[in-house]
């Protein structure tokens, strides 16, 4: 394991809420343009939230980007190497402060994350959810009370590596496990209903309406506000709710553009978390195209597009239907 805490700062930030398969290429693709900490505080935000794009979660790049600022200002450039400084910074909750504060600077605090819940939810037979708000309470007395004072790091790493290769999520091949003699759920036949998760709320149906204004080179856009989903990136012009051609031509005129046609091109389906979203695309094309801002928006050349941090439909769709080469 590379004691770099600025490396595992890093993936534990990616790999959260994210597959390892997915994860692995980001943290690659990271730690290729931003080799230390220095170099991820003086890229442009846009640059960083580009390189994020697809990964999801938005916030939690901004937060890297944000907090690489920090270290590099207020501790020049080297990552605290005490706990609670470490939770001051943001993005960084009590998991990865453990995390980094026990594999860069061995130091006894034990780290608590999916796979160690659900070790400690097995061992102990314990039935609070794992999500419950008293949970992470519970959890972490037992797996600091477990931890190797001696070789923290280490006895993470183990844990960690127990959950996620030998006490999987389903059908853990108990048969084989050196931990049955002391495992309750084992011995009172409760592995598959442990640990106990309470389901989370169905996500919310949205619709969006995107107005792909564009001429021959030339993509209407502009930046996403705060307090929405994607905050920060580049998005086309959107109408919410129910909307028809009509209703469409008549706020483009809102724009004062020469419109040529206006055609309703793809409708998508895009899960998010919280949010299932119902996309539909109305292509319009401009001719004569004078003024390139027009605030909030902006045109941008196409050629330019790799530039600009994307929502993945939009990205999606300027891929597969516009077929925009060189996204990536
Ligand atoms: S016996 Fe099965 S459930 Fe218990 S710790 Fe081992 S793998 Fe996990």
């Amino acid at each position: 394991m590379d004691k770099n805490p600025y490396k595992i700062w890093l993936s534990e930030i990616i790999m959260q809420q994210t597959r390892v398969a997915q994860g692995t290429p980001y943290y690659q693709r990271f730690i290729d343009k931003y080799p230390d900490v220095k170099a991820l505080a003086s890229a442009p935000e846009q640059e960083v939230l580009r390189l994020w794009q697809g990964l999801g979660y938005y916030s939690r790049a901004r937060n890297l980007h944000h907090t690489a600022k920090q270290i590099e200002i207020f501790f020049k450039g080297t990552f605290p190497n005490d706990y609670k400084v470490l939770l001051t910074l943001k993005g960084i909750g009590k998991y990865t402060a453990s995390a980094i504060i026990s594999l860069a600077y061995n130091k006894p605090f034990a780290v608590l994350d999916g796979n160690v819940y659900r070790v400690i939810s097995r061992l102990y037979g314990i039935e609070t959810p794992v999500n419950a708000p008293e949970a992470e309470k519970i959890y972490s007395e037992i797996a600091q009370n477990l931890l190797d004072k001696k070789d923290p790091g280490r006895f993470n790493e183990a844990m960690m590596e127990f959950g996620a290769l030998q006490c999987v999520p389903q059908n853990p091949n108990c048969s084989v496990c050196p931990l049955t003699s002391c495992c309750i759920a084992w011995q009172t036949g409760k592995v598959s209903i442990l640990p106990i998760k309470i389901p989370k709320r169905a996500p919310v149906p949205r619709r969006i309406n995107y107005l792909f204004i564009h001429s021959a080179d030339w993509l209407c856009l502009k930046q996403r506000p705060a307090g929405d989903i994607w905050q920060s990136l580049y998005d086309m012009p959107e109408i919410s709710g129910e909307t028809d051609e009509e209703t469409i031509l008549n706020i483009s005129k809102d724009f004062s553009f020469d419109i040529k046609d206006i055609i309703k091109t793809a409708q998508m389906k895009h899960q998010l978390t919280h949010q299932t979203l119902q996309i539909s695309i109305y292509d319009i094309k401009i001719k004569n195209l004078k003024n390139k801002a027009l605030k909030p928006y902006t045109f941008i050349n196409f050629n330019e597009l790799n530039k600009y941090p994307l929502p993945r439909p939009v990205e999606k769709f300027l891929k597969e239907y516009v077929q925009i080469p060189k996204l990536w």
